[in-house]
């Protein structure tokens, strides 16, 4: 059963590899300019904090553990850090640029009007602008910003 579960952990690692070498393909091929959000995955998969609850002795306040733990397996599994390895080491032979973009705020701030408000987010897929009404799914708002903040970066070095 080992030698099988080994089997087959070394086969899902080669179709992710696999997978990451053709997405970091077909982007290159689509944009002069890429930018990624600078997650940091070493700080984002580190477990919360426990905090202990002041009010009662030898209690714990809940600290979101949970719902980070469903977080960091997503990343994880979707192998993030390797394929950014994979994506950074093919767009440097292709003499592509790939810009990491400070990950503050991305899904909070409108495209439209700048306005920035975690309650701009109505649900996990939902982006609504209290201000100026712009709504859109929750990852293109963030896509969005993303290649802003990358071009403003780019544009900076350029200068
Ligand atoms: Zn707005």
């Amino acid at each position: 059963a080992a030698k099988k579960l080994g089997q087959i952990h070394r086969k899902v690692a080669r179709q992710r590899t696999d997978h990451a070498h053709k997405s970091a393909l077909g982007l290159l091929r689509a944009a002069e300019v890429i930018a990624v959000e600078d997650l940091r995955i070493a700080n984002m998969t580190k477990s919360p904090a426990v905090k202990p609850d002041p009010e009662q002795a030898g209690g714990f306040l809940p600290n979101g553990s949970a719902a980070k733990a469903g977080l960091n397996k997503s990343i994880l599994d979707a192998g993030w850090g390797v394929f950014l390895a994979i994506l950074t080491s093919k767009a440097e032979s292709a003499g592509r640029d790939v810009i990491a973009v400070d990950p503050r705020n991305t899904s909070r701030t409108c495209p439209q009007c700048g306005h920035v408000s975690g309650a701009n987010r109505t649900t996990q897929a939902g982006f609504v602008c209290l201000t100026c009404g712009y709504a859109a799914n929750a990852d293109v708002v963030a896509a969005s910003n993303i290649k802003r903040a990358g071009l403003v970066l780019r544009d900076a070095r350029a200068a």
